[in-house]
């Protein structure tokens, strides 16, 4: 008898985790690569957050929380929304967990049937597809190509759902897009949603304040609040507090299923670490001012790679809204040989030559569901962009 089940045999790993482990092995190896794999920022967690998990510490808060979050933790949730989307949660609305990741994991568990679509826009982050798929959902993938800015139309929307529908995903800043909704597009969607009452919808803000010129984040349970009853936020403290190991994501939405997520992580890892719990209040309440200078500077490399890469031969670039990646089209380099004689014919046979001849680890646009293309994560030194992006210029120049 097979030991693995088959839903997790027909499970993809990570890709950017697959990459970060071969990065690891190449290095150890002695070989000198270039990682712009992993989505996680490179700036240290700030000294406030890390003081406030030493406390906690010594003050005795290492015992068992409450299932989906403290109600300290809890509350600064509910005053973070209050205070930045102009939206108001009962503490009841609100669950905390693991990671967005776990949020995410938890609302597929509590919401769906074998069967149920989950409509997704791709390019995707590469959890959506395979989270729904162990809790028997259905993706059903909408391809946004870069000429319609990566971004998921209401025509499309309306074509995609059927009776089956559960959810529709709306991430944004997208990752590995950077595309960004605007208060206009998102009442467009939400103006084909308001027709079909069944479907719940999965907004993904994870990046929203890794927003650039001067854009201002909306998010569709602000501006259509007739959709309020069908919308689950999911958040975190991962990207914007740069606490990406501490382990602390959150959803807010309606209470039958902030309840039902509950009782799935009450039979799975109870609760998110008490000390990441008490560091996520003062990560949410606390000094908010350096937030600002990130975003500075995740725009800043934005441009830089933005504008490296649009001078590679067969490489085209669009610019990202948000968030801290680049999601450039290698469609001209495809059909031409790399200098270990390896015809490129997939995004992934680009991403892995690139690796073999230059040492520069990305990861291939196949993985994110919108070929071909690839994705560099700016969260990282300018100097380790500035070389990146010099050795995939030197790459594709050497293409025959
Ligand atoms: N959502 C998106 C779009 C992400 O890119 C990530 C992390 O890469 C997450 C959610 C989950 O982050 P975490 O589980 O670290 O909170």
């Amino acid at each position: 008898m097979k030991r693995i089940s088959d839903r997790v045999d027909g499970m993809a790993q990570s890709a950017a985790i697959l990459v970060d482990q071969k990065v690891r092995e190449l290095t150890a190896a002695g070989r000198d690569i270039v990682g712009l794999g992993s989505g996680e920022p490179d700036f240290d967690t700030p000294d406030n957050i890390k003081q406030a998990a030493i406390d906690s510490i010594w003050a005795g808060k290492t015992k068992y929380t409450s299932v989906d979050g403290i109600a300290e933790l809890k509350s600064a949730v509910a005053q973070k929304f209050e205070r930045e989307n102009s939206l108001s949660f009962k503490t009841s609305q609100i669950s905390v967990g693991a990671g967005g990741k776990q949020i995410i994991a938890n609302a597929f568990a509590a919401t769906l049937n074998p069967g149920d679509e989950i409509i997704i826009p791709a390019p995707y982050w590469v959890t959506y597809p395979d989270s729904a798929k162990i809790w028997g959902g259905e993706p059903v993938i909408v391809a946004c190509p870069q000429s319609q800015g990566f971004k998921l139309m209401p025509d499309q929307l309306e074509a995609a759902i059927t009776d089956r529908t559960s959810w529709v995903i709306i991430n944004s800043p997208s990752n590995p897009s950077g595309a960004t909704y605007d208060a206009d597009e998102l009442r467009a969607l939400a103006k084909i949603l308001v027709k079909h009452r069944h479907v719940n919808i999965m907004t993904d803000d994870i990046y929203e304040h890794i927003v650039f010129d001067d854009r201002t984040f909306a998010t569709i349970g602000n501006v259509a609040p007739e959709l309020a009853d069908r919308i689950l936020i999911v958040n975190g403290v991962s990207k914007t507090y740069c606490m990406t190991g501490w382990r602390i994501g959150y959803g807010a939405g309606p209470e039958d299923i902030i309840r039902a997520m509950a009782k799935v992580q009450g039979q799975t890892t109870t609760h998110p670490s008490s000390i990441s719990q008490h560091a996520s209040v003062e990560a949410l309440m606390g000094d908010q001012s350096y937030i600002g200078k990130h975003v500075s500077a995740y725009q800043r490399r934005r441009d830089f790679v933005v504008g490296e890469l649009s001078a590679a031969e067969g490489i085209d670039c669009l610019m990202p809204e948000g968030a801290f990646y680049v999601y450039p089209s290698c469609a001209g380099t495809i059909g031409k040989i790399a200098p270990n004689g390896t015809v490129l014919e997939t995004d992934e046979d680009f991403a892995l030559a690139l690796l073999e001849c230059e040492g520069v680890a990305i990861v291939h646009g196949a993985a994110f569901g919108l070929s071909p293309h690839f994705r560099i994560t700016t969260a990282a030194a300018d100097e380790k962009l500035a070389e990146a992006c010099k050795r995939i210029r030197q790459f594709c120049a050497a293409l025959t």
